[in-house]
């Protein structure tokens, strides 16, 4: 721009003085000649008079003073008849001369004729005389060109002096103007001191300036929620560009594809992922129509949903949303194996019942079997009523609905536990007792009473004789603790995890004996669950077993 500026100035400079040089050398030239013209017509007139008075010879007089100046007299029919520079033996005719022809047409003529080099030119002005003949008077001066090309060095020398002058203004003008627009603050223009035709463009800076800052700051604070929301997300969001390369990953997605860092950047995500279900899911999406697959990806099931992101009437990108459907599958799984289970627990003591009934409805039972008979009946179906009981009660906390909670005394529970498992307790010889403190649990009355049944019973069934069972109450710092701990048969280790499945049972024929439902457990698992307590449970087989739970203070 600086150097657009001072090439236009230096141009306009350049073409002012050459053409201001040759108006004025024209102007000049034009003045001179008018003077030349006065001085010829005056001198003739002189000339004139001096003829009249003393000849020719006055002429001849008159041409060795004024030597500059050429006196010609011509006779009325053209012959030279005096002449002061050039011999008139040796002129020709001048009647046809312009200026000599006007003389003795119209009293006076004149004429100017260039040389043939073009340097000189000769003004000459002729008049009539009364007695017929014509003076002429010419004087030679420099012609219009050369009076232009004398002024050339002149106008050169002024114009290289002017144009370096111009020059340097340029500069040094050009730079007083951008200085303050270099030296602006963009970020603070209105400190900079400009000039006053920049301030329209100051306060336009000032005004872009909040306008950017508050795009700048809205877009982050959309950045910042967009950031928050995908980062805390428990599901993958992966955003893939036109050719399925990652664009980006939130935490839960890294922790999926099991990628460190920004390791993901730029990578194909087949690079991640290579099953054929993702791959059509991705080609669909591609196509613009969601697509949908289960992947499984370090033993655990994952819903991949893949959206296509529009722009322009196409498809720029595919959004990847994927759901960790783990425990969702696993507990659709429990539920199946639940109810499969459930049809098979019931229809066996059923069996059995049907079994005798019809033994006894075919006669085949002995009068003194009957009583036996009929007692293997009652005692299955006390079996199926057990059954069912803990099957309704699972099947509650299952559905999980909100039921109504209330403040539950733990060491209260345990007593009436304890007070209804005593018959129990006596026939298998074993001790019960209840130690600690008052501690309340805001939850479900009937479901805490029955796990703490189930812990205190089967303490009591797998029990030695003249066994033990100790169950304390009591307080830590964020938790309501009850230990139901007992001095029975143990869990074998290789049992310990599994006793809380539904229907697991260690030993098939002693739980039978003793009427478990291989439910007890579960109860107790699935009601700590709903209360957000932690179940434990210690065993040593042959020794004992104690199962502790944990309930949280603010539950
Ligand atoms: P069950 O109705 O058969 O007692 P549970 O779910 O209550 O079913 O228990 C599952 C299995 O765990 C039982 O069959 C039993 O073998 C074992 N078990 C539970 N509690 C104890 C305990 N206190 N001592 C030893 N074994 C136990």
């Amino acid at each position: 721009m600086r150097q657009k500026i001072l090439a236009s100035m230096s141009l306009l400079v350049l073409v002012t003085i050459l053409l201001s040089s040759f108006l004025v050398s024209l102007v000049m030239y034009r003045h001179s000649f008018a003077d030349l013209k006065q001085d010829i017509q005056d001198l003739s007139a002189y000339l004139v008079a001096g003829l009249n008075l003393d000849g020719v010879e006055y002429l001849a007089l008159v041409a060795d003073i004024a030597d500059t100046h050429r006196i010609t007299l011509v006779a009325a029919d053209g012959t030279v008849l005096f002449d002061s520079q050039v011999p008139v033996e040796t002129m020709e005719n001048h009647r046809g001369r312009p200026e000599i022809s006007a003389a003795l047409q119209r009293g006076e003529g004149e004429a100017t004729r260039l040389s043939d080099t073009l340097i000189t030119q000769t003004y000459y002005y002729a008049r009539w005389l009364e007695n017929g003949q014509v003076l002429r008077v010419a004087s030679t001066s420099g012609s219009v060109y050369s009076a232009l090309s004398r002024s050339v060095p002149s106008m050169l020398l002024v114009a290289v002096v002017t144009f370096l002058l111009a020059r340097f203004l340029a500069r040094w003008q050009t730079r007083r103007i951008v200085a303050p627009i270099n030296a602006l603050d963009l970020k603070n223009p209105l400190r900079t001191d400009v000039y006053d035709e920049l301030s329209p463009l100051v306060t336009r800076i000032v005004k872009q300036n909040v306008q950017i800052s508050q795009q700048i700051s809205e877009l982050q604070e959309k950045r910042e929620e967009f950031l928050a929301i995908a980062e805390n997300i428990r599901e993958g969001l992966v955003v893939l560009n036109a050719k399925a390369v990652i664009m980006s990953m939130n935490q839960s997605a890294l922790r999926i594809f099991r990628v460190k860092g920004r390791d993901y950047l730029n990578r194909p995500i087949l690079t991640l992922y290579r099953g054929v279900e993702m791959q059509v899911a991705l080609e669909k999406a591609y196509r613009g129509v969601s697509g949908e697959a289960a992947l499984a990806i370090a033993g655990r099931q994952y819903q991949l949903m893949a959206n296509p992101v529009w722009v322009d009437r196409k498809v720029r990108g595919v959004v990847l949303l994927i759901l960790d459907v783990t425990e969702k599958m696993g507990a659709e799984q429990m539920r199946r194996e639940f109810s499969a289970n459930v049809s098979h627990e019931l229809k066996t003591p059923l069996t059995s019942i049907s079994g005798y009934a019809e033994i006894m409805m075919n006669g085949l039972v002995k009068p003194q079997d009957v009583t036996k008979v009929a007692e293997k009946i009652y005692m299955e179906a006390r079996h199926l009523i057990a059954l069912v009981e803990d099957i309704i009660k699972l099947s509650r906390l299952d559905e999980n609905v909100e039921l109504s909670r209330e403040e539950v005394d733990l060491l209260q529970v345990a007593r009436e536990v304890a007070a209804k498992l005593q018959p129990l307790a006596e026939e298998r010889d074993v001790t019960i007792s209840i130690t600690g403190d008052s501690a309340t649990v805001h939850g479900l009355r009937h479901t805490i009473e029955a796990m703490l049944f189930n812990l205190c019973e089967n303490a009591i069934k797998y029990n030695r004789e003249k066994g033990r069972v100790d169950v304390s109450v009591y307080h830590t710092l964020n938790e309501v603790v009850v230990e139901v701990a007992d001095t029975g048969i143990g869990i074998p280790y290789e049992h310990q995890e599994r006793v809380f499945e539904r229907f697991y049972r260690v030993d098939r024929s002693h739980s039978k004996s003793t009427g478990g439902t291989g439910l007890g457990l579960s109860i107790v698992k699935r009601g700590a669950l709903y209360h957000d307590a932690k179940v434990q449970l210690t065993s040593e087989p042959g020794e004992g077993t104690t199962v502790t739970l944990r309930f949280p203070k603010n539950s």
